[in-house]
């Protein structure tokens, strides 16, 4: 340490020393000299006022003997000053005011800091609060505030700072002075005054001591006492003492002394019939409340478990059932399979299958709409129901079919009649609105051989099954019979070889003479088309096309066909062969599609084919469609010089209305009729039929499928003026047609009609 830190610490010391010896201890209390000599000076003659304030500041207790909770304060103050007060006790509050103004006492307890009063006091700092409320007779105010009792009579004991502050702030209040807040609670009683101001403890103490039950707490006064105790400001050391005095005290003794006197906090005892009636009506409103809410909670509770259940139940109908018809759907039905399947099987127990398809339903959709098409369903679905035990599972499985699964004895015969009951049932008229008509159904029926049967192969059987009986015999059934498989994996592979032989040159055309029976001349030719498969060889159209018409390759196939038919008819042309017109068979999907017609004329215009060297072949299927497209694209094409001719005649939907609406300029009688017009009087009546309307319309009939002479000549006499069959030719490669075999055809055709 240097000398220079040496001597500054010394110097520091005896500071330190010297100001700790001015200052004396008294009980715990750090007094300055001077504090100190006043005090040993005064002792015992510090005068303390004490007014009643009741209930718990300052309260008689025995004879002139005060206490409460300043007099705690005081007594504790006492002792660490370790002096002995004087007290003098007052009447009432202004009366010890009056003593401290006059200087006649020292000390008062219970003082507001005022400005009146700094003048001749000084003040410690705040050892307690009390919250002034305006007190009201009862109902005369729900909520009372200071302004509304301007020119109304306020009481409040005189000499306190509630005085000055009403005075200043509501001058228009008549301010009534009482002496005590005992004198202002009576007045207010009575209804002398309209209000009082004053804490809240001494209101409920007085009004029960008074046995005054008419005043009820209104509201606050908005100025609330924050007390001292104040010293004549001409002794500031004793000012300073009591400040120390009071610093003393320390929190746990002031929670102690809180808790002797003011809890219950002031305001919770005040007016308790106010407040039990608050308590009373705010716990009846919160019971009310709970009773509502549990009431209201129990209500939705039960609308939201019975909204669930019903939806869930709505949910699980749905998951197994069909919406509109309210038969079982495909899920079930598979579901059910599955297990019946699983049963052993028997011949007097086994799983059974019938699959029924509504034939021609689309018709109905077509023609009647949708509304009519949903209602035929829900009445099938219902008439199938009724047919049915009640151990039958019904299932909707497919827009037009319904499937039956039953578990019985795989007796045929027995099952037949069922599939025929459940048919006619289909079959029977059904009137909707003032129309009435017939459909008539088809069934395929499997049955489980073995154990353990696949039920999805079942299902397929019964599929297979339906499609052959449609085929074959519409509005009848078929069982189930292994050639269908084999038929099946056949459609399989060839599907797979048709895809394949798009993309390569297996597809080419046949082109087959048409001729006019009187003379034999060639007229035109219909494009056929061929497919050489590598390893299958030739496979018929009668297989290849309805596959192409099943998977939509058509519309590729059918595009290919036409550009070739046109370039061949452009070829010909060239090397001057002469005809009429070369015919090309167009499907319902290509036919349909948007840019059929642009496809026409760009094939026209790739192969430089007149346009009035071209036919069109449609069935009558077309017309089920959109008749306005259709009509507008036989239109748009009719004008550049195509013809339309209508196909297969009569096998179809044959309607006059279309054929007089559409520019069709060409009829085919179907083969099926011509092959057995000589034997059959039916088929001769429809091609009579046929022959005339078309005549009747101005159409041009053509008879297809003349295999002998009988045949052309019964055409002939009925007036048909065009064939085309074997009999002329059969179809041809394009490189065996020239003129001459034209003419040799030509030659083949007119003996006959010399004959
Ligand atoms: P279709 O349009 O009615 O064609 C006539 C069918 O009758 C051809 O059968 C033809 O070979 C056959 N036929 C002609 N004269 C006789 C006869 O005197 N006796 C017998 N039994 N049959 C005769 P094909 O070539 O087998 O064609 C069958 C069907 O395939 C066609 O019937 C047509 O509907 C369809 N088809 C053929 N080529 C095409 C094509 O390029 N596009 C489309 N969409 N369909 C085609
Ligand atoms: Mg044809
Ligand atoms: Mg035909």
């Amino acid at each position: 340490m240097t000398t220079v830190l040496r001597t500054k610490f010394f110097l520091f010391s005896l500071l330190t020393l010297l100001l700790v010896q001015s200052m004396s201890a008294t009980a715990g209390l750090t007094l300055t000299r001077e504090e100190s000599l006043w005090l040993d000076q005064h002792r015992d003659s510090i005068a303390v006022g004490v007014a009643v304030i009741p209930p718990y500041l300052s309260n008689y207790a025995t004879g002139n003997r005060v206490e409460g909770l300043s007099m705690d304060y005081l007594q504790l103050m006492e002792a660490a000053l370790g002096t002995k007060f004087q007290y003098q006790v007052f009447e009432n509050y202004s009366a010890m005011m009056e003593a401290a103004k006059l200087r006649s006492i020292d000390v008062v307890f219970g003082v507001t800091n005022t400005e009146a009063r700094s003048h001749f006091l000084n003040f410690t700092p705040v050892y307690s609060h009390l919250s002034n409320k305006i007190f009201t007779r009862k109902g005369k105010f729900k909520r009372a505030e200071m302004s509304d009792f301007a020119g109304k009579r306020f009481a409040v004991p005189q000499g306190t700072a509630l005085v000055n502050y009403i005075s200043n702030n509501y001058p228009d209040i008549t301010l009534i002075q009482v002496r005590d807040l005992q004198e202002a609670f009576s007045l207010l009683a009575v209804g002398e005054v309209d209000g009082v101001g004053s804490y809240a403890s001494a209101g409920y103490l007085y009004t029960v001591m008074e046995g005054i039950d008419n005043i009820s707490i209104g509201g606050s006064v908005g100025f609330d006492y924050h007390i001292s105790f104040g010293s004549r400001n001409d002794q500031p050391i004793l000012s300073r003492l009591l400040e120390k005095a009071l610093e003393s005290v320390t929190v746990e003794q002031k929670n102690a002394i809180e808790r002797r006197w003011v809890q219950p906090e002031d305001s919770q005892r005040v007016d308790m019939d106010t407040l039990i009636h608050g308590v009373i009506i705010a716990g009846f409103c919160l019971l009310l409340i709970l009773l509502l809410m549990v009431v209201l909670w129990n209500r939705s509770l039960k609308r939201e478990v019975n909204h669930r259940k019903e939806a869930q139940k709505e949910v699980s109908f749905l998951a197994y059932h069909d919406e509109l018809t309210g038969a079982y759907n495909r899920q079930f039905m598979l579901e059910t399979l599955a297990e019946y399947t699983r049963l052993p099987s028997s011949a007097d127990q086994t799983t059974c299958v019938i699959l029924l398809g509504l034939d021609n339903f689309s018709l109905i959709n077509e023609f009647h709409g949708q509304k009519m098409g949903d209602y035929v369903l829900q009445r099938m679905s219902a008439r199938l129901q009724s047919r049915l035990s009640c151990d039958a599972v019904l299932s909707r499985t497919g827009g037009d079919e319904f499937t039956a699964l039953l578990r019985l004895s795989a007796n045929r015969v027995s099952l037949s009649h069922l599939a025929d009951r459940l048919i006619a049932e289909i079959s029977l008229p059904i009137a909707y609105g003032d129309q009435s008509f017939a459909l008539t159904a088809t069934a395929g029926i499997s049955l489980q051989q073995g154990e353990q049967e696949d039920p999805l192969r079942l299902l397929e059987q019964a599929d297979l099954a339906l499609h052959e009986a449609k085929k074959k015999n519409p509005g009848s059934h078929l069982f189930y019979a292994s050639e269908m498989s084999v038929k099946l994996l056949e459609n399989q592979q060839l599907h797979a070889a048709l895809s394949e032989a798009l993309t390569t040159e297996q597809f080419f055309l046949e082109y087959q003479p048409q001729v006019m029976l009187d003379s034999g001349k060639v007229i035109g030719f219909e494009a056929l088309a061929r497919w050489e498969h590598p390893v299958l060889g030739r496979v018929p159209p009668d297989k290849f096309i309805p596959l192409a018409e099943q998977n939509g390759l058509i519309v590729t196939l059918g595009d290919r066909v036409l550009l070739l038919a046109c370039q061949q008819g452009n070829q010909w042309l060239n090397q001057g062969l002469e005809f009429e017109r070369i015919a090309v068979n167009v499907s319902v999907k290509q036919f349909v599609e948007a840019d059929f017609a642009s496809k026409v004329l760009n094939a026209l215009e790739q192969s430089g084919l007149p346009p009035e060297k071209l036919e069109l072949e449609i069935t009558e299927s077309v017309f089920l469609g959109d008749r306005v497209l259709a009509k507008e694209t036989m239109c748009k094409l009719t004008k550049l010089g195509i013809c339309f001719s209508i196909d297969d005649f009569g096998t179809g939907f044959s309607s006059l209305l279309y054929l007089k609406e559409l520019p069709v300029s060409k009829l085919k009688l179907d083969q099926g009729f011509i092959r057995s017009i000589t034997q059959d009087h039916s088929s001769l009546q429809i091609v009579k039929a046929s022959l005339q309307m078309g005549h009747a319309l101005n159409m041009d009939v053509i008879a297809e499928g003349i295999e002998d002479r009988d045949e052309q000549q019964l055409l002939q006499d009925l007036h048909c003026e065009q064939g085309q069959g074997y009999l002329f030719s059969r179809p041809l490669n394009p490189r065996l047609i020239t003129a001459e075999l034209l003419l040799q055809i030509e030659e083949t055709v007119v003996p006959v009609t010399e004959v």
